[in-house]
């Protein structure tokens, strides 16, 4: 004997119940076979809607009779040749008048009691396995259907009864007995109790009565037909890149379904188990796809995690007071009185001080476990020693699960670490000591971002996903989206990394798009976009909870630096080549640099001094390395050094200044280049990436600007300095009668910054600096005379956004 069972998917249409039909057909040729069927797929939601309407006094259940009825009839004319569609017909309509029946009576009530809605939910099954026996028999494959309400015998547990396996058994045996077959139909999910009432076996139960079947008549095989191929590594509808699993332990694969891996009803396999029926799942929709295997031993692959599986609605009961510690039986009682109120507990925690235990139950039953609780334990609540039960909802569990996982170290630190790393807060955890299942408890908001953290980390090996968030659309951002699309397959390829954009917005709009926007196309989708400002992009960041969500900041704009903190204390990293976070005071570099520590997360401004140039890191990498920083000289602005390479007083000044703008080196107002702003701010961020807490006002600057320059808008800057072209052309001809060149140079020494334009003899390592290079010299303990150098492009959108790309991967 074999069983088959199909779900409600596999039998939702007339189409659908062909293609069961189908493999019925093949099936049967080689064993006699028992097939199980679910109602036709969304029918035991519409049954229960329907009864809470009638029982609600909400009239229109009566038209959702009919639309039921409709949908079966439909079926049955699909599904029969027309001379064989009467007697099933009419059958249908007989049973649907009785469902009508019974919901006037609900009606007529105004109630809706466990027991009824058994009854009423039954019709689910009942129609279904019937009409799919109607078609079996057009077909000549002789099925023999038999109501599963004689067979399978529960308690009185309404909704969700337990089996009397043993009589169970018998009543199949001797069913199958008297009525010899090769084809027999029953309908899943049903049965009956002493009082000949029926019940049901809990939602997606029709599994558990395949199982009974198999188990009874100990079948070679239980198949769970379904619409996936497969127990997967993780739900299908929360991560992109499931993993089909070939074989799976019985343990591995009732854990994976306690913990809500909906494919299986997590009673179905012990019955199976105990007989050692291996269990196949399938895909009726790909039936010659393999699926899955679960029997006694997994065959063993390299994976040492088998899946991830969650549970929503989750409820966080605490107990705790110091009237616990000691006193044996507190533990005991808590779950007395859970058992009593048929309270299921998930999951339980315990610290080692006994101060507290912490137990997970389902949302719907936090009230009733919190009255109960109080009043259970009202005396002790009353004399302080403990507290009033604490209940926290919005949880779910998150579980790693795997029978490999106990003989391997790390898979605990692997999978905290990933939460961590993506700030996704734990609420409490259990591992059991067999190891086979390590669970968490977060935030509801957090888990789809949970399982697919988890997912990358242990079964992705091909990539890892990284979010952009792009803020600033402009040069620098344009040159970055262009190099991010060109570079997109060789990092999928080479560093098992894919990178995504998802988010761009400039001053006025912004896009998303969490599948990851169409880079050859971001202009015009940016500029059908509606309206929106920075603070509401930043919300949607936050709202979306990406895993491995990176901020780039390619903006000059304030508004945009002073979102970093909150965007930070959510575990995302920022990217920024805007200066202007960095530069403001000192406290609030420090903060946003504390914040990325505490949330685990980065921050990242490489771009900040020397554009694309590797300054900042060098910086870095010398001081954790042990180097001591003794002084710091340099050239910072590829706009001065542009400017004073390209003047010699044949063309005025102004229209130097004027070709470096329009080649993209200067800031949107130069002054904050010409006049020093912009390499006071670059020295100081070196000096406090050096460990210097300073500030602007204690840089000195030698201004080569006439003061007069820095007053009104750019447009009066630029006519500023023409009339000023005789003190630039002075500048110039002082250095050319030393035989010097100009040059703006930065300083810092013994915890002191200064800025200032200074003569630069030929012997110089500054005199041969060209176009627009930046160039800095760190003389540190161990580079006393001959300095590292560090020299190139400073300035120019490409260099800029490739330098902003590399911080992109450094998060990553
Ligand atoms: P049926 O109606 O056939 O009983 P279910 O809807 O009960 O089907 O179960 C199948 C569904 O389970 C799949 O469509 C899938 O969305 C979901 N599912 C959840 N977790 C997993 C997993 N780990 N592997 C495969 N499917 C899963
Ligand atoms: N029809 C029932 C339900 O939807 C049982 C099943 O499909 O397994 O819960
Ligand atoms: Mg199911």
């Amino acid at each position: 004997m074999q069983v088959l069972k199909f779900g409600g998917s596999s039998v939702a249409n007339a189409e659908n119940i062909s293609k069961v039909a189908v493999i019925v057909s093949k099936a049967i040729q080689k064993e006699a076979t028992i097939l199980v069927v679910s109602a036709l797929g969304g029918v035991t939601d519409q049954l229960i809607e329907i009864g809470i309407k009638a029982a609600t006094g909400n009239e229109s259940y009566k038209e959702q009779i009919q639309l039921l009825e409709h949908k079966h009839l439909e079926t049955v004319r699909a599904l029969l040749h027309i001379q064989n569609q009467s007697a099933t017909l009419s059958w249908v309509k007989q049973q649907l008048n009785e469902l009508e029946r019974v919901c006037d009576g609900i009606f007529l009530l105004g109630e809706l009691s466990a027991r009824i809605k058994d009854r009423l939910v039954s019709y689910g099954e009942l129609l279904s396995s019937y009409i799919i026996t109607a078609k079996l028999a057009e077909m000549s494959l002789q099925p023999v259907w038999t109501d599963s309400r004689q067979l399978i015998l529960t308690n009185e547990q309404y909704g969700n009864a337990t089996v009397q396996l043993e009589k169970t058994y018998a009543n199949i045996d001797s069913f199958l007995a008297r009525h010899p077959a090769q084809l027999y139909v029953a309908p899943g999910f049903i049965a009956s109790n002493d009082k000949k009432y029926t019940t049901t076996l809990g939602r997606g139960g029709s599994d558990y009565t395949g199982a009974i079947f198999a188990a009874a008549t100990n079948a070679s095989t239980l198949e769970i037909w379904t619409d996936v191929t497969g127990m997967m590594t993780a739900d299908p509808r929360l991560v992109q890149n499931p993993k089909p699993i070939e074989a799976i332990s019985y343990q591995e694969a009732m854990e994976l379904s306690h913990f809500g891996a909906k494919i299986i009803y997590p009673p179905t396999i012990q019955p199976v188990m105990k007989k050692n029926i291996p269990v196949w799942v399938k895909n009726t929709f790909e039936p010659d796809a393999a699926g899955t295997v679960i029997q006694q031993h997994a065959v063993s692959n390299n994976d040492i995690v088998r899946g991830i599986s969650s549970i929503n609605k989750i409820a966080l009961l605490s107990l705790e007071g110091s009237g616990m510690i000691g006193i044996p039986g507190f533990s005991k009682r808590l779950f007395e009185v859970l058992a009593m109120r048929n309270i299921n507990v998930i999951l339980i925690t315990q610290s080692s001080s006994e101060y507290s235990i912490c137990v997970a139950i389902n949302e719907s039953d936090a009230l009733l476990a919190q009255q109960s609780i109080d009043a259970f334990f009202a005396y002790e609540i009353e004399n302080g020693k403990v507290n009033p039960v604490s209940v926290e909802t919005n949880l779910s569990i998150i579980a790693v699960v795997g029978e490999q996982m106990k003989s391997h170290p790390g898979i605990s630190g692997k999978m905290f670490g990933g939460l961590g790393r993506n700030g996704i807060n734990v609420r409490a955890i259990a591992q059991g000591s067999s190891e086979k299942n390590i669970s968490a408890v977060i935030a509801a908001a957090d888990v789809k971002k949970a399982i697919n953290v988890l997912h990358e980390d242990f079964f992705e090996t091909t990539y890892k996903q990284l979010n952009v968030f792009i803020a600033g659309a402009g040069n620098v951002g344009g040159k970055l989206l262009s190099q991010l699309h060109q570079q997109m397959q060789y990092l999928k390829e080479h560093m098992r990394l894919q990178i995504q954009v998802v988010g761009i917005a400039n001053s006025k709009k912004s896009i998303l798009d969490d599948a990851g926007i169409d880079l050859t196309n971001w202009k015009s989708l940016l500029d059908q976009a509606p309206e929106a400002d920075i603070h509401s992009f930043v919300a949607s960041i936050i709202e979306k909870n990406l895993r491995n969500s990176v901020f780039v900041d390619v903006t000059a704009n304030d508004t945009v630096a002073s979102v970093y903190g909150s965007l930070l204390s959510k575990s995302i990293a920022v990217v920024a080549c805007n200066k202007i976070a960095c530069s403001a005071s000192y406290a609030n570099y420090k903060k946003l640099k504390s914040l990325a520590r505490t949330f685990n997360t980065q921050f990242l401004f490489e771009t900040n001094v020397g554009a694309g140039l590797p300054v900042i890191g060098t910086l870095n990498d010398l001081l954790r390395s042990g180097d001591k920083i003794n002084k710091i000289q340099a050239v910072l602005s590829g706009t001065l050094n542009f400017v004073f390479n390209q003047y010699d007083g044949t063309i005025p000044f102004a229209q130097v200044v004027k070709q470096a703008q329009e080649e993209g080196y200067t800031e949107p107002d130069p002054r904050l280049d010409l006049g020093g702003t912009d390499v006071m701010r670059k020295i100081m961020i070196l000096a406090r990436e050096a460990g210097e807490p300073m500030e602007m006002d204690q840089i000195t600057n030698e201004a080569f600007l006439p003061a007069s320059c820095f007053e009104g808008s750019v447009a009066d800057f630029y006519a500023e300095m023409e009339k000023q072209e005789a003190h630039f052309k002075e500048l110039y001809d002082a250095a050319q009668a030393k035989k010097a060149k100009l040059k703006f140079v930065a300083v810092y020494d013994k915890g002191i910054a200064k800025v200032g334009l200074q003569h630069i003899p030929a012997d110089s390592d500054f005199y041969h600096l060209y176009g627009k290079d930046n160039l800095v010299l760190f003389y540190t303990e161990r580079y006393p005379e001959q300095p590292l150098v560090v020299k190139g492009a400073g300035a120019g959108a490409e260099v800029t956004a490739s330098g902003v790309f590399a911080d992109i991967i450094r998060v990553a």
